[in-house]
């Protein structure tokens, strides 16, 4: 059953203490009532949630390879409110009042994600330490400026999120440079994989059967067809959820739903306390900063700090392929990231390298699908902002297929379509123009030169 995407384990951090189930392949037929394609959050969750509404629908997950494989067991670990929309791109999609209710729909995710990894004792490294975005040059600091002031024309005030001045934001992160920063409460930082695992727990303490090591390798109105590593195998459903994310091109029916792109992971040994003491991080607060290139942080748990970033290019016909989990360019350019904003780790080993891929959709929205005729469900297309909106998606999900006329049913990302990416060459040409802007502005940025048309072009593409 071999497929590059999914031939190794990526050498992740996460990976090395949890994970720890392993699911056997599906026997040659199954019947249910619901087929989840993809054993990460939002398969997961989209199970546990059908669960709470209907004990007694028979589910099935169908995994590549093990529960937690692709980004769920890779990621950075930020439990966050973010949306990878805008609230103007989502006011704009449907209306104001709807993108409030969507941005208050991941607040609430957050903090029940929490109420949740308490009521089943999920040992996680939960850490409801907010988010700090930190500024290191003057653009920097207009456009956390602006950030604020857009959550603030939407009603939502310092409670979600405030600015702080530089001293206020080194007692909390003594980033190195830093002008200021924002605070927001809504995060907590996570151990990625011990959620896994914890979510994998209650499916099967609610009778979903999970099968591992099965490849999809097509989904039809009713019908999913699979292979294991000896058989086909055919799973028959009233409904079938597309739950995969970074790897829904490799799936022949779904090749251009959305693109995968690469995010990159470091992470230091467990470090010392003077190292800590020159830091702070005492909340464990997930940090970042207002580059066009993302980066992001955590404080894990055993006091290692987790590193990630973009700046990979996309690989033409959306390949992806575990060769793909490791690139040295990017490796190389988040550790230095991390020793200048944290000089005293200098000297710390990197123990962990990795990467995985994040979908993205054409409009840059995400979307919970469902169509009554077909039987075919769809969820995903976080772009890189899926730890909680994987739980919110999983929600509206299961009630669109439960029928329930929940308010979470009429989010403005249900029964959202987003349009097919172009054609190859066309999509290799575009996105990877598009994906020099981050990198291009923020060198502009740094010599107090202008990016903003830079960015306009980003955002007129990408919003
Ligand atoms: C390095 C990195 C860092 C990130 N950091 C953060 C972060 O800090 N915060 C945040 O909010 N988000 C982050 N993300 C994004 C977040 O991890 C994802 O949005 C989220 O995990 C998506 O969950 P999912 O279940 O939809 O997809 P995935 O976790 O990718 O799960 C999809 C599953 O489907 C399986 N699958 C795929 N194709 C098939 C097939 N044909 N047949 C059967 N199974 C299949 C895969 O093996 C995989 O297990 C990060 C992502 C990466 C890669």
């Amino acid at each position: 059953m071999s497929n590059a995407a999914f031939s190794s384990w990526p050498t992740s951090l996460w990976k090395s203490d949890s994970l720890t189930h392993s699911f056997e392949h599906a026997p040659p037929k199954v019947n249910c009532d619901v087929c989840i394609v993809g054993a990460g959050y939002s398969g997961l969750w989209t199970a546990i949630q059908l669960h709470v509404i209907d004990p007694s629908k028979k589910i099935v997950i169908v995994e590549a390879v093990q529960p937690g494989f692709g980004a769920s067991g890779r990621n950075g670990g930020w439990c966050s409110a973010f949306l990878p929309m805008s609230l103007d791109a989502i006011a704009k999609a449907s209306s104001r009042a709807e993108a409030i209710a969507m941005q208050q729909a991941m607040y609430d995710s957050v903090r029940d994600i929490g109420l949740f990894i308490t009521r089943h004792n999920i040992e996680c490294g939960w850490a409801a330490g907010g988010t700090l975005q930190s500024a290191t040059n003057s653009a920097h600091l207009a456009r956390l400026q602006s950030h604020v002031d857009s959550y603030r024309a939407y009603g939502f005030g310092d409670e979600h999120i405030t600015l702080l001045s530089a001293s206020q934001a080194n007692q909390r992160i003594n980033a190195q440079g830093t002008l200021g920063a924002t605070y927001s409460p809504d995060c907590a930082a996570v151990h990625p994989g011990q959620l896994v695992d914890g979510l994998v727990r209650q499916c099967l303490a609610n009778d979903v059967t999970i099968y591992g090591d099965t490849r999809v390798i097509d989904i039809s109105p009713h019908c999913v067809t699979a292979q294991t590593k000896d058989h086909l195998t055919q799973i028959h459903a009233t409904h079938i959820v597309r739950a995969t994310e970074g790897y829904t091109p490799t799936i022949k029916t779904s090749r251009r739903e959305t693109v995968p792109i690469y995010s990159y992971m470091i992470a230091t040994e467990p470090l010392p306390s003077d190292v800590w003491n020159s830091i702070g991080w005492a909340s464990r607060e997930t940090f970042s900063d207002a580059r066009n290139m993302v980066i992001y942080a955590q404080r894990t748990a055993d006091n290692r700090i987790a590193f990630g970033g973009r700046g990979a290019p996309y690989r033409f016909g959306s390949t992806v392929d575990s060769k793909f989990d490791i690139s040295s360019a990017v490796h190389n350019k988040i550790t230095s990231t991390m020793h200048s904003l944290f000089p005293s780790t200098q000297d710390a080993l990197i123990t962990h390298r990795w990467g995985g891929p994040l979908g993205i959709t054409r409009d840059w929205f995400s979307g919970v699908t469902l169509n009554h005729n077909t039987g075919l469900a769809t969820l995903g297309g976080y772009v890189g902002d899926g730890v909680a909106a994987s739980y919110l998606g999983a929600k509206t999900l299961a009630h669109l297929l439960c029928d329930t006329q929940e308010p979470v049913t009429r989010l403005p990302w249900a029964q959202h379509v987003s349009p097919s990416w172009e054609p190859e060459p066309l999509r290799w040409l575009g996105i990877n123009a598009l994906l020099k802007v981050p990198e291009l502005s923020d060198l502009r940025e740094a010599r107090n030169r202008s990016s903003s048309w830079l960015l306009r072009l980003l955002k007129h593409f990408t919003r």
